[in-house]
């Protein structure tokens, strides 16, 4: 009998079973595929994901392996440089393989102590009173407490579960790749500048000696079914750039859509999706993959707290109830900016007048904050406007906030040195600092570095630890 079981051993599933190992949860990460995604997919890991890394104390690891970038530029590829005064010590974009982030992550469960077993794909699932029955595709059977799907956009366990999943299907089709060329690289400089004025969907980019990464739009070329062609590529070139820039030698040719669909509901009973088995939407802005590594951090915790019995009866539904108004939001930021890449006059012009508005310091500002998930704040009720939101990682007497963070547990940050955190003190810790670089007397941050209340009342302080960590030992 396993505690949770994973689905998925993408970005999502190792996010998920290295938060939930913190709490020495017994996890089991199922991978249908035997070896890593052989394609080398490039992403961006923005601010609030950086943050996470780093109160994990992942983030070293993690920046050795990609390229720090400037945050701004990534609203629908408008080029507006980020506002100054962006409030995090993160404010940069890193560039690096999925692939590698994948392997990290995964690394860093497994030294937690998750079990990763590959070749495993999940097949069936039945759930009862006290716990669910997974089914694998050699007909093995294991029994766990806790199932979650984090087994991607075409997730199994969603279907298994009848879930719905509403939303637009893909319009406009994308083929990308690494490939070779021919021509020499002012040569395609050259024809480039021109032509991205007008067509927005595609690109041919240096990346690594001798190979260019190529994106072309897939419209009217082969079955959605079969994977695209070398020939097919080199005919999307020449219809955009009027040559193929003798594309040659090719390392991986894929192919993905623009969907854009949301789960109905993120828990039916014992098991709960997340990631991409929950939402899907264009890649514009670089955010599927930030946005999953953020649901497993926001329900690690929870199901961590659940499975060891301290936690307050409705915890475990805070998870659906916080993470998907953020992804509704991030399927409605991705459906505007692919409106904004359309070459139709309309959108063209709606895109101009955004580029003048991104002048506007408090636009530029609204949009970034988007993009890069600092702008989140969950509804925990009236109170002021930090509550709900992440602090940034502030200065406190140790150093910084997110080096206090590493364990995975609430944290009392108390300028008053006078609170206590009492009979809970086996979930949170206490910073007594009168030297931390807060405007407000004292905050209680949950496990996800989020604001679940700000005072200086110690009645009040112990209601609001009962409502998100149970009851006092
Ligand atoms: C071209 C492109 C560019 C992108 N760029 C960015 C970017 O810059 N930034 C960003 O944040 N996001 C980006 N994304 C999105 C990002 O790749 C996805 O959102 C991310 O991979 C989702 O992670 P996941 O773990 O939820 O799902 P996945 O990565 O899909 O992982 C799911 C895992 O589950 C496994 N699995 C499937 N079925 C089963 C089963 N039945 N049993 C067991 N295992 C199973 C799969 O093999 C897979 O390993 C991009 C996507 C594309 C297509």
């Amino acid at each position: 009998m396993f505690d949770v079981i994973i689905a998925g051993c993408g970005p999502t599933g190792a996010m998920l079973a290295a938060e939930l190992r913190l709490h020495d949860v017994r996890v089991l990460v199922l991978e249908k595929e035997t070896e890593p995604a052989s394609f080398v997919r490039i992403v961006g890991l923005h601010i609030r994901s950086l943050e996470l890394m780093a109160m994990r104390g992942l983030l070293e690891r993690i920046l050795e392996r990609g390229r720090r970038r400037p945050a701004g530029a990534y609203f629908a590829g408008i080029d507006k440089p980020a506002p100054a005064g962006l409030d995090s010590a993160y404010a940069y974009l890193l560039g690096i393989p999925q692939p590698v982030i994948v392997h990290l992550l995964e690394e860093h469960a497994i030294e937690l102590g998750a079990q990763v077993r590959r070749g495993c794909a999940v097949t069936a699932v039945q759930q009862d009173d006290g716990g669910v029955t997974v089914e694998l595709a050699d007909g093995e059977q294991l029994r766990t407490r806790y199932l979650v799907g984090c087994d991607g956009a075409r997730s199994t366990v969603r279907k298994l579960l009848g879930v719905g999943f509403p939303g637009e299907p893909s319009r406009n089709d994308t083929l990308m790749g690494e490939v070779e060329v021919g021509v020499p690289p002012e040569e395609i400089a050259a024809r480039m500048t021109g032509i991205r004025d007008t067509y927005k969907r595609w690109w041919l980019r240096p990346f690594g000696e001798r190979i260019y990464s190529v994106v072309v739009p897939a419209a009217g070329v082969s079955d959605r079914a079969q994977p695209p062609t070398l020939e097919e590529f080199r005919q999307q070139l020449r219809a955009i750039a009027g040559t193929d820039f003798g594309v040659h030698s090719p390392r991986w040719l894929s192919r993905f859509g623009d969907a854009t669909r949301l789960a109905e509901r993120y828990r039916v009973g014992r098991v709960l999706l997340a990631g991409d088995a929950a939402h899907i939407h264009p890649p514009i802005g670089g955010q599927g993959l930030n946005l999953g590594v953020q649901d497993a951090f926001n329900l690690g915790w929870k199901l961590a707290a659940q499975v060891r019995g301290w936690a307050p009866d409705t915890l475990l539904d805070t998870y659906q109830a916080e993470r998907r108004p953020v992804a509704e939001d991030v399927l409605d930021n991705t459906r505007a900016q692919t409106e904004l890449l359309s070459s139709k006059p309309g959108p063209q012009a709606v895109r101009r007048l955004l580029t003048e508005l991104m002048d506007l310091d408090e636009v530029n500002h609204y949009l970034i904050e988007k993009i890069t998930a600092i702008g989140v704040r969950y509804d925990f009720g009236a109170g002021p406007e930090l509550l709900g939101r992440r602090l940034p990682d502030i200065d406190v007497k140790q150093g910084h906030l997110y080096g206090l963070l590493h364990r995975g547990r609430g944290l009392l940050l108390d300028r008053t040195e006078r609170l206590t955190v009492g009979g809970w003190s086996d979930r949170v810790d206490h910073l007594a600092d009168p030297t931390a670089a807060l405007d407000v007397p004292c905050v209680l941050l949950r496990p996800d570095g989020h604001v679940a209340w700000i005072g200086d009342d110690q009645q009040d302080l112990d209601d609001h630890l009962s409502r998100w960590f149970g009851t006092p030992n």
